[in-house]
This record gives C-alpha cells, structure tokens and sequence, in this order.
C-alpha cells in the first residue's frame, strides 16, 4: 500500500469559489451556513463567487426549488459571479468526460444489482452504503448486462489537507471501493458531475459542509486521472440536531426566510466561530455584508464536524 498527498491545503491566487445548492428542497439554515461561508471566504480572498445548480440527480430535484433557492440567495444580498450555471443542461460534458475515462480503461461497466452486492459483501463503505467488492472489475459474468459505470480505484492511502478540518486519510479500495459515475437509472453521478463542473467553471477554492469530506478523496482521485487540476478544500461543520443528525429534509429542516433584519446571517456566522457584534443586527444587507468580509477568519470555524446551535 503506498501512500499519496495530493492537495496544498491554502487557495491559489486569483482565487475562484463556489455554492452548489441541489434543488431538493428550499434553502435551510445548514446551507445557509455553507452559502455565507464560501462566499465570505471568497470575497476576503478578493475571489470570485460562482452558483452552481446541482441537479444532475434528476429523481430528488423538487420543481421550483432552484429558483426560490436564487431568490432567497438574492434577498440575503449575495451577489454572485457570472451566469448560474445548472447541471441538468450540461450532460454532454459528463458524458464527455465519462467517455475519456472510458477510453483509458479507468472504468468498467457493472452488472451487479443492489442484492447481488449485498449477497457478496460484508463490509460497509465510509458513508454507509455496500462496500463494492470488485465483482464486475474482471468482465461481466456470462449473459450479464451492463448497468452502471463504476471507477476503478487503487488500494492507496490518500491524504487531504483540509483548510479546517486538517488532514484527513482514506484507502480507497478499503474505504469506498469502486464508485459509480453512470447509475442503473442512468443519471451522472454527483461524484463526476462535482469534478467536471467545478474544473470547466475554474474552480480552484472549495469551501463546504463536513458531509462531503468522504467524497472528497475520489473527487481527487477523478481529477487526477481526469488530468484536472485539484483545488484547495476547506469543510465547515454542519448543523446537527440534539440527537447528532444532519439537518436536512430528513430531521424537518425547515426553510430560512429572509427578513430585512440580519438576523439569520449573524447566526450563520456565529456558528461559524465568528464574533458579531448585536449592533449588526440593523444595519443595512450592504454594510453588513462589507462589515462581514472585513472580519471574516476561516481560522476561527471550529475544526468539528457537527454543531448544534443554541437556541
Ligand atoms: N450539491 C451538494 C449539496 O447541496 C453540494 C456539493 C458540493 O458543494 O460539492 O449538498
């Protein structure tokens, strides 16, 4: 087993960030907190601010929930770069990519269905799923039809250098094993999807919720064998409940919304570890926004994975 670091753990110059909302839903307070964080990170950079709609998982997009996502963005004042761009109109750049890795025999069809897995595997993957034994990395068994596209990953350890959560480690084969990019149902996985677009918009500063720390060793493992460059990534904490779950649809998060007052950014920064002054409350989105970038100190988040804020 070798071991690889493969990203420095501070932005690049002309500093390029990004939100990726996935219209699942509107927005609640956990992206909130992951908006305000990549954006103020990007602007005390002098960096640029990208939107991204994230809807390449066709089944879980709610219509609607892309624009009142904008529009509630608009309303807390954020003001983004460029044209926001939405995944679901840029499949040929997947298949693009999907098509390369392809041709260099980085992936391999897979015929396996969710109980056939289940049936050949004992062990879990870091985010709970079937860890994929590798039964299809050979060939497809005789009479067996392709369903998905799975990426062939090494057994090696991968070190990334988180800007707030330090270093974290991960074997691949032992950890996730080989991944989907093209599912049964047809859909681009958010795992390429995430790499393709993030390279073709520039993206070189990653600022964003714990949850996507596990996925974040085969983004670079795609980037790498994609011939893309990898970015610096920095994982904020997330909003968990009392009982320690993730606030999403799920555990009833319920949506932010926007009030003249900026009540809702403070707590945003708030749990972000910064200090905000009560007398911010009042004052108008723009000179909140100037006041909150001249502060901002991705040193001060909390290198934890989840909070549950005060009430
Ligand atoms: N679309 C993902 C989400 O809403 C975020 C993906 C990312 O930031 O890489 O959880």
């Amino acid at each position: 087993m070798s071991h690889f670091a493969l990203t420095g753990a501070s932005p690049s110059n002309g500093y390029r960030g990004r939100f990726a909302p996935s219209p699942t839903g509107p927005l609640h307070f956990g992206s909130l907190v992951a908006a305000v964080g990549s954006y103020l990170d990007a602007r005390a950079n002098g960096g640029e601010w990208l939107v991204r709609i994230e809807d390449v998982d066709e089944p879980r997009t709610v219509p609607g929930a892309a624009s009142g996502i904008l529009r509630t963005l608009e309303d807390f004042g954020f003001e983004w770069d460029g044209e926001v761009v939405v995944q679901s109109r840029r499949l040929d750049l997947y298949h693009t990519a999907l098509v390369a890795l392809q041709l260099n025999g980085e992936v391999y069809p897979c015929a396996c269905t969710r109980s056939e897995i289940a049936a050949a595997t004992g062990k879990r993957s870091v985010d709970g799923g079937l860890l994929y034994p590798g039964s299809c990395r050979a060939g497809l068994g005789e009479g067996k039809a392709a369903r998905a596209w799975r990426m062939r990953v090494p057994d090696q350890e991968f070190i990334l250098d988180d800007r707030i959560q330090h270093q974290t480690r991960q074997n691949l084969e032992r950890e996730v094993g080989d991944f989907v990019l093209l599912r049964a149902d047809g859909q681009y996985a958010y795992q390429l999807a995430v790499v393709v677009d993030d390279a073709e918009q520039r993206v070189n500063a990653i600022v964003r919720g714990v949850d996507l720390l596990d996925s974040t060793v085969r983004q670079m493992w795609l980037q790498q064998r994609l011939g893309l460059p990898t970015p610096s990534y920095a994982h904020l904490p997330v909003v968990v409940n009392a009982a320690g779950e993730k606030l999403s649809k799920q555990t009833q998060a319920t949506a932010v919304e926007p009030s003249a007052d900026n009540a809702l950014l403070m707590s945003a920064m708030r749990f972000l570890g910064q200090s905000v002054p009560s007398e911010m409350y009042g004052v108008s989105r723009a000179d909140f926004w100037r006041w909150a970038i001249s502060v901002w100190s991705i040193a001060r988040v909390p290198a934890v994975q989840g909070i549950c804020p005060a009430r």
